[in-house]
């Protein structure tokens, strides 16, 4: 068998159409243009080209795209205020703060001092508290996405076996909670996992969210499964690959995502999912039931 390669920068292109269509309406309807504003703090290398592409996603779905970029050295007191003031401000309907944040600024203080409706990373406690609890939440957007591609292979996934390996707060642990809520019966796997090997290899959705190179080899993967490659990893000749052997892992799963071009390019495309959401909900209009 070969695995079908899950397309995920041809699926993040609809969403994007998707969340533009709807911006649009929201505009025509409400009069409103939905205003996303990123911080920057400091100048990782990394973190300018993801905010960049935000800016630039955000612009072209046709919101207010704001990115505040701040010297490494602004205090907490000073991040702080920013954040009070775009609570506040009536234009704003998500705020994302990119993280990591330099030393020695706090970014659990940050972030819980956004408030929950326009915090469209979904990291917020508040957002934490309602995804578990199975509520309408703003959801982090990179398990928000891979759940989209998940979808796109598997339409029903009650009684499935998913093993997420990752226990992190921005992916591991809020994949998990959404393939809970969708009915899947979930194991989640860390450093600490006896016989991963033998674990992975009953997973008909196996997620990987390590942050090493190749760590997932193709005998792990259970003949058909879904397998959702979440690692992004540059090796020493420049190359980025994820956390799965995929050309080993091909001739088992039935359905792999590809690094680059998979679950990558989903991320932005659910951050400006959220923010129009968080335009709708935080007026208490009606919800579209899924816009991908
Ligand atoms: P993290 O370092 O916070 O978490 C890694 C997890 O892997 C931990 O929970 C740890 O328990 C687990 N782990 C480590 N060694 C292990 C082992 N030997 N066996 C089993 N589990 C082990 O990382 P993260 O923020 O969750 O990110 C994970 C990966 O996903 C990284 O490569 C990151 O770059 C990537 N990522 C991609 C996107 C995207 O948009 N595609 C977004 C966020 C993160």
């Amino acid at each position: 068998m070969t695995a079908k390669l899950i397309d995920g920068k041809a699926i993040a292109e609809r969403t994007r159409a998707g969340v533009k269509a709807l911006a649009d309406e929201i505009k025509a309807r409400h009069g409103i243009t939905p205003g996303l504003h990123v911080v920057l703090v400091g100048d990782d290398p990394a973190s300018k080209v993801y905010v960049g592409s935000k800016e630039k996603m955000a612009a072209k779905a046709g919101f207010n795209s704001v990115v505040h970029r701040l010297p490494a050295t602004t205090g907490e007191g000073e991040l702080l205020a920013l954040i009070d003031r775009l609570n506040r401000d009536e234009a704003v309907d998500g705020i994302l703060v990119q993280l990591p944040l330099p030393r020695p600024l706090n970014a659990d203080r940050v972030i819980d001092a956004i408030d929950p409706d326009k915090d469209v990373d979904g990291f917020h406690l508040i957002n934490v508290g309602r995804l578990s609890a199975g509520r309408a939440a703003l959801v982090p957007c990179t398990p928000q996405g891979s759940m989209i591609l998940i979808r796109s292979v598997l339409p029903s996934l009650a009684g499935r076996h998913a093993v997420v390996i990752g226990r992190s707060a921005i992916v591991g642990k809020p994949m998990a909670q959404l393939l809970l809520n969708a009915d899947c019966t979930v194991t989640i796997a860390h450093s600490k996992t006896a016989d991963l090997p033998g674990l992975c290899r009953t997973a008909d959705i196996l997620v990987a969210a390590v942050g090493r190179p190749h760590f997932v080899r193709g005998d792990w993967v259970k003949p058909g499964a879904v397998v959702i490659d979440v690692g992004i990893n540059r090796l020493e000749d420049g190359r980025l690959v994820g956390d799965v052997d995929t050309e080993a892992a091909m001739a088992s799963a039935g359905a792999i995502t590809p690094v680059p071009g998979g679950v990558g390019p989903m991320t932005i495309a659910c951050l400006l999912q959220n923010t129009a959401m968080a335009a709708l909900y935080r007026r208490g209009l009606p919800l579209p039931a899924v816009i991908a």
